[in-house]
């Protein structure tokens, strides 16, 4: 498949938390970009952000991506996409409040770009590590060749009964299996190729509009505040993940995980001396607490330095730019 190297972008869900640094990171790599939202006001912050990109960068609105054919003009004239677009939250009842719009969102954009985008070349799917872990008894690496069909059978099982865990991970793998089943049954007659990035926990400063810090998005939240642990990434470095993957021939066809070391929120407290200010209101826990208790999920991220040539952000500078932003801000 030939790549773009230049050329116009289709971001969706670009008022997103994620979705802003991957439409930056487009735009600092020399792309124009297409950000597709829901309403016109939630482009308007873009808009003035991106400001000095003048035309290079635009917005267009997408008010249901449930809807057949919902990307028909987004797509026209990008040489690449980057779908973000899909629920992040813990708040379902019916499993359908996300499944429908992960499963829906992905495969129609995969069709409008089949049938409209005659320049699109690559399509980058933002999947999670959500569609690759399953729960297991003892501590566990995962790697691409993991998937998490475990969620989807608990939700089909439980339903509305399902943990909100188990909803949000099925809605990942649920949308991630029908984008690669769909390159498989479109195969040779698709202009352009899938890759799919699956980041763990996204943190790190953040761009898009949120008026107060209770507004942020589910994974900013937890920031400082959570308990347990996990494995991350900075958010910067997951929006270049999408430019290199577009960037890259050889990220055609793969499934990449992008992503750091597993953490516990002591070490992110631990990290971050200043975050236990009181004006910040961040807890302090207790320091070096859980440096020697063994996390019970972690990724090989190996092939995401092999094929796009990742250099990940350690957790002092994520932690660090976090606390400053927010300080900024006031919060
Ligand atoms: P976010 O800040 O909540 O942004 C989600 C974006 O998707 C927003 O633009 C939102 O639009 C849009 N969206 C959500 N539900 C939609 C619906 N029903 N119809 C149309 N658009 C909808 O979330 P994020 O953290 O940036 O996540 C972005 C992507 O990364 C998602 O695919 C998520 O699964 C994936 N991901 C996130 C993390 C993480 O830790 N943050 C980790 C792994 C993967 P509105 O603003 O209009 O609602």
């Amino acid at each position: 498949m030939p790549i773009a190297t230049t050329g116009k972008v289709l971001v969706s869900g670009a008022n997103g938390f994620l979705a802003v640094w991957v439409v930056r990171a487009f735009l600092e790599n020399g792309y124009a970009v297409r950000g597709a939202v829901r309403s016109a006001d939630k482009g308007v912050h873009l808009s003035k952000i991106f400001k000095e990109y003048g035309e290079k960068f635009e917005v267009v609105e997408v008010p249901d991506i449930t809807k057949k054919g919902a990307f028909d003009e987004a797509v026209k004239g990008v040489d690449a996409i980057a779908h973000t677009a899909s629920p992040y939250h813990f708040k379902a009842d019916d499993p359908a409040e996300l499944l429908e719009p992960a499963i829906k969102g992905t495969v129609g954009m995969l069709e409008s770009a089949r049938r409209c985008g005659t320049a699109v070349k690559r399509i980058v799917v933002t999947s999670s590590t959500a569609a690759v872990l399953h729960d297991e008894p003892t501590p566990q690496t995962f790697t691409e060749a993991d998937w998490d069909d475990q969620a989807v059978e608990t939700v089909q099982r439980d339903g509305r009964n399902a943990s909100n865990v188990h909803k949000y991970r099925a809605s990942k793998t649920l949308a991630e299996r029908a984008a690669w089943d769909f390159t498989k049954t479109h195969g040779a007659s698709l202009t352009w190729d899938l890759t799919v990035l699956n980041p763990p926990l996204i943190l790190g400063p953040i761009l898009h509009e949120v008026p107060s810090p209770s507004l942020l998005n589910t994974s900013a939240l937890q920031i400082f505040v959570s308990g347990g642990g996990g494995c991350w990434v900075d958010v910067r470095d997951i929006a270049l993940a999408h430019v290199l993957a577009v960037k890259k021939e050889a990220a055609g066809g793969e499934r990449i995980v992008i992503g750091r070391e597993a953490f516990w929120w002591q070490d992110w407290l631990d990290a971050t001396p200043e975050a236990a200010k009181a004006n910040l209101k961040y807890q302090k826990g207790k320091p070096g607490s859980q440096k020697d208790i063994i996390p019970p999920v972690s990724y090989d991220a190996s092939k995401s330095v092999r094929i796009l040539g990742m250099e990940y952000r350690d957790m002092e500078e994520t932690a660090r730019d976090v606390v400053s932003d927010y300080e900024e801000r006031g919060w």
